[in-house]
């Protein structure tokens, strides 16, 4: 069965085929600008610093560019044409379209919850991919969805870092959050440990300086992609087995995980029936009824939101040769990298974990460690021992 997309609003970057108005063809100058948006977040910018961006870019609002091309738009036309709200960037950054896909039935009415319109979760949109040109490589969106997901911080002077989202204690587990010193030299800006902001007794000693981090990983990063063009059939049987020993564990742990979850929800919406039922015929108030709505759909979405990561998580475990192949790839278009930039550190980096510092030689030493994208961690130490064994 062909599909073709549902929606009349062809999305920004697209416009209808001459030929076939059902059809959507690459629109080239909004397509560079979606683009750029995406390769501006996964350089680690918010929102609203793309938005700002464009404004000083002088590009114009997908609602002033329609209105250029004299195609209507349900929104009159706006008093300043360059005035990008991070609204719109969030809306064009969460548009699984632009990787080619058509994605139907994208808001549903539940009919015994509510009468409020919702997002479909995931899973229960339908997705069909290759119904037109993507404008974005799945990995990219991929990566910026979980970019989303983590919250953006910008520190007083303004500044965010190429870091912020993935650096974590390592003793602990909080996320390390990025900051500036009184000053505003951005030559002192660092990342501490959450947990130690909140508690200073709690988790000690984890501070780094942003100069050092980036100094640590981009050495490291040399010394990963330096390594794979060297010796790529022994890094890829390494990595392979690798993963193979720490995911058929996980997996079995996450599947666990994401059976529990569904049986709590089946019996949520059983416990949710008999409420109904006793309201209707008056042995449960209204009130009663309310609150106990109330807290059982609260559980059900948490357990729901769970499960589509889990789920993600299991599947991304099962293609791991893909992972494997892929970050292989991206490795040696990062041969001779000489600085980082975010993209380049999220096309490559999943998570850096800092240890407290070691002060046992007599010098302070801090270690870090780094978490590749589908692959985890690198076994770099013993690989240049074998190689100059
Ligand atoms: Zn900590």
């Amino acid at each position: 069965m062909r599909c073709l997309p549902l929606t009349t609003n062809v999305p920004y970057g697209y416009v209808k085929d001459p030929e076939n108005p059902r059809r959507w063809v690459v629109d080239p100058v909004s397509a560079d600008v979606v683009k750029r948006i995406f390769s501006m977040c996964m350089e680690g910018r918010g929102p609203k610093q793309i938005a700002n961006q464009l404004k000083a870019d002088k590009v114009l609002t997908p609602s002033a560019y329609r209105a250029l091309q004299g195609i209507k738009t349900p929104n009159k036309k706006p008093e300043d044409p360059y005035d990008w709200h991070s609204s719109t960037i969030v809306a064009i950054l969460e548009r699984r379209e632009y990787t080619g896909c058509t994605v139907n039935f994208k808001t549903y009415t539940n009919s015994i919850w509510d009468k409020k319109q919702r997002e479909t979760p995931i899973e229960k949109q339908a997705i069909f991919p290759n119904t037109h040109e993507r404008i974005i490589e799945d990995a990219v969106f991929e990566k910026v969805q979980e970019i989303r997901q983590q919250r953006h911080r910008m520190t007083r002077t303004g500044r965010s870092s190429i870091f912020s989202g993935l650096v974590y204690c390592s003793d602990c587990g909080s996320k390390m959050n990025y900051g500036s010193s009184n000053n505003g030299d951005p030559a002192q800006d660092f990342f501490d440990c959450s947990l130690h902001r909140k508690d200073k007794e709690k988790c000690k000693g984890h501070f780094i300086r942003v100069k050092v981090l980036e100094r640590v990983v981009l050495k490291h990063i040399q010394a990963v992609t330096g390594y794979i063009l060297r010796h790529e059939a022994h890094f890829r049987a390494v990595m392979e087995e690798q993963l193979r020993l720490e995911s058929s564990e996980q997996i079995r742990i996450r599947r666990k995980q994401l059976e529990r979850n569904e049986n709590r929800i089946a019996e949520l919406k059983r416990l949710f029936i008999r409420i109904y039922e006793d309201n209707a015929s008056g042995r449960l108030s209204d009130e009663r009824f309310d609150m106990l709505s109330l807290t059982y759909e609260t559980e059900q979405k948490q357990l729901e939101a769970e499960c589509i990561t889990l789920r993600q998580e299991i599947e991304v475990q099962e293609r791991q040769n893909e992972n494997i192949e892929k970050f292989i790839q991206t490795a040696h278009r990062y041969v001779g990298i000489d600085e980082l930039d975010g993209y380049a550190l999220r096309e490559l980096v999943s998570a850096i974990y800092v240890d407290a510092p070691d002060k046992s030689s007599g010098k302070r030493v801090q270690h870090i460690h780094i978490k590749y994208e589908g692959l985890g961690f690198i076994p770099l130490n013993e690989l240049m021992k074998e190689e100059t064994a």
